[in-house]
């Protein structure tokens, strides 16, 4: 039996380069089909790929 938090009801993504934060698959997110390495999330604050989806 699996424990999850009962706080994280929805999955996040936090962008590191600015701390930009909004649930995984928002609109807000751009996305980049990236060659080779498929489709990337790109923080519409930044412009950065260093984005952390959530699980
Ligand atoms: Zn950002």
């Amino acid at each position: 039996m699996a424990n999850e938090p009962a706080h994280v009801t929805k999955t996040r993504s936090l962008c590191r380069n600015c701390g930009y934060e909004a649930p995984s698959g928002a609109d807000e997110w751009l996305r980049l089909e990236v060659p080779k390495l498929g489709r990337m999330t790109q923080c519409p604050s930044c412009e950065s790929t260093d984005v952390v989806t959530g699980r």
